[in-house]
């Protein structure tokens, strides 16, 4: 195995691997300092009802500004945070600026339901359930906006099955989604045990819906039993207007992907919101609005 190195040369197999548990090393170390100095951001990505168009929760998506290595993308160091042991500490952050954003927006009378993502590893973290009520509490935000996103291999873990976190979360009132559906082993009849509210299709799936018959069988066929259970259904990856129209006429619930916006910085988002709803907020003391 050889790869090119940046100076054009091919470095060995050897070589290269020390280059990248180094760079590892080093990130592993700047994460903390990272999200003291304000490098971890969040950018948010609006969930659409596939029905009417309104806007119904958005997701949000951890960034990294590198001051040396430019944009981090999150594949690249969510599952560093994990093995270091600092998944935690940086799931708390995502929590506390999503919810920061959440009660911002009720505070315009902007019912707006944020979604986290929750890596494997915080489901056996004893004091994960507390921590998410505190974050509540504190930000004075209603569980019920809150939408935690699990993957498929988190809940099928023994550990996370025999233990009662699922539920104890969902006693805060908060939605959980599990995500990425299909890439993993779980079935859909597991998921009944489990207090699981929606199912959202891989992208893997929903990108090629346009031009293979086979993805969209399999999201036809995703939907129809995640129907059957009771759960709702997101599509993730919606790039193309034909996979929109046919997901709609399959019955998805919601939809996501860059065809309806890519994931926005929190003044963008703004932007995007006031140009689909016309209005900034409602008169003080009305009625929140759900969007
Ligand atoms: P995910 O949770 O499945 O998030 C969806 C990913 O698909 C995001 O990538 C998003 O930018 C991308 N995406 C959305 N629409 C489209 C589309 O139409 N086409 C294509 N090609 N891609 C689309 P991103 O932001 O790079 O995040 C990657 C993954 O990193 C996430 O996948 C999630 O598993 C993880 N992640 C992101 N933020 C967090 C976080 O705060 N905590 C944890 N534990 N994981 C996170
Ligand atoms: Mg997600
Ligand atoms: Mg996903
Ligand atoms: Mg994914």
């Amino acid at each position: 195995l050889a790869a090119a190195s940046e100076s054009g040369g091919v470095a060995s197999y050897h070589q290269v691997l020390d280059q990248q548990s180094l760079r590892r090393l080093q990130l592993g170390t700047e994460l903390e300092q990272a999200m003291a100095d304000g490098q971890i951001s969040v950018v948010f990505q609006p969930i659409i009802d596939a029905r009417t168009s309104d806007i119904v929760s958005v997701e949000t998506l951890v960034r990294w500004a590198h001051p040396r290595f430019g944009a981090i993308p999150p594949d690249d160091f969510i599952h560093l945070a994990e093995q270091i042991g600092r998944i935690g500490p940086l799931t708390d952050h995502v929590l506390d600026l999503a919810l920061a954003r959440c009660r911002r927006w009720l505070d315009q009378d902007i019912a707006l339901s944020v979604a986290v993502n929750l890596s494997a590893r915080c489901l056996s973290e004893p004091d994960l359930v507390e921590r998410v009520e505190q974050a509540l509490r504190r930000h004075g935000v209603p569980g019920e906006l809150l939408i935690l996103e699990l993957t498929e291999g988190s809940v099928v873990d023994d550990s996370v099955r025999s233990s009662s976190v699922l539920e104890d979360l969902h006693t805060l009132g908060l939605r959980l989604s599990m995500d990425d559906f299909g890439t993993g082993y779980s079935s859909l009849s597991q998921l009944r045990q489990l207090p699981i509210d929606e199912v959202k299709i891989d992208k893997s799936f929903v990108l090629g819906m346009s031009t293979s018959q086979g993805e969209s069988f399999i999201a036809r066929s995703i939907i129809e039993l995640a129907h059957n259970l009771g759960l709702r259904v997101v599509a993730e990856g919606v790039e193309d207007e034909l996979t929109r129209k046919l997901l709609t006429e399959m019955g998805c619930d919601k939809l996501q992907g860059f065809l309806l916006s890519r994931p926005l910085p929190d003044d963008k988002l703004e932007k995007w919101l006031l140009a689909r709803t016309g209005v900034r907020s409602a008169a003080p003391g009305a009625q929140h609005r759900r969007l």
